[in-house]
Parts: C-alpha cells; structure tokens; sequence
C-alpha cells in the first residue's frame, strides 16, 4: 500500500488553461534587452568587489549576452496573474512567464503540487 503512495504522490499533475500569448519579435528584443541589461548592471556593480571582480567581471559579462539570447529564444507568454491553483485556490506566487514551449509547469508552494500550465 505504501509503495502505491509513492508512485501516485509524483504523477497527480493537474492542468490549467489560460490564455498564452505568443511574443512579436520586436517584444522580444525588448525583453531580451531587459534581461542584458540587468546581467550587464550587475556586472558593472562587481567592478567595486575587489578580488572577485577579476573572475565575476567577465564571467557576468558573458553571462549577459547568453541570457539575453536565451530571454530571445521564449517566444510564450503566460499571465499568472490571475491563476488560482485548482487544488487549493490559492493565488501562484507567479506573475508573467516567458517560456519557449506553450506548455509550463509551475510550482504550487501551498499544497505542494506541480501543475501543467498552458492551452
Ligand atoms: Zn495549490
């Protein structure tokens, strides 16, 4: 009996269905200019550690150009905003999600489940 709990605990995925929106590409150069940006801050912010800024300098400037590719590359959309979980109906800590697939799963931290959100 136990051993069927164990199995089950993982599987119980439940789905949700909201509206996915699908990214222009001028949205997407915007966002993945965000993203270069704020990776490309925190690198100019590491310039002040002494040490460190020899290693987290160029490691975060290099870190900047891959995120903004991989911030290009999701081309969904997911408002979380008004999402309750449908086990709990507690709202997800979520807000917007970028993605690359139309189909995520996201994490509900009050009744500890997974759910399958998308179309
Ligand atoms: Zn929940």
């Amino acid at each position: 009996m136990s051993k069927r709990n164990k199995q089950t605990k993982w599987k119980k995925l439940s789905s949700v269905s909201i509206p996915v929106t699908q990214l222009s590409q001028p949205e997407r150069f915007r966002k993945s200019m965000k993203t270069f940006g704020i990776v490309l801050g925190a690198a100019m912010v590491s310039i002040l550690i002494p040490v460190f800024h020899f290693v987290l300098v160029p490691a975060l400037v290099i870190a900047s150009v891959a995120a903004a590719v991989r911030q290009y590359n999701k081309v969904y959309l997911f408002d979380m905003s008004q999402v309750k979980c449908p086990q709990c109906q507690e709202d997800l800590k979520e807000s917007l999600i970028t993605a690359k697939e139309n189909k995520i799963s996201i994490y509900c931290f009050n009744c500890r489940r997974t759910l399958s959100v998308g179309v």
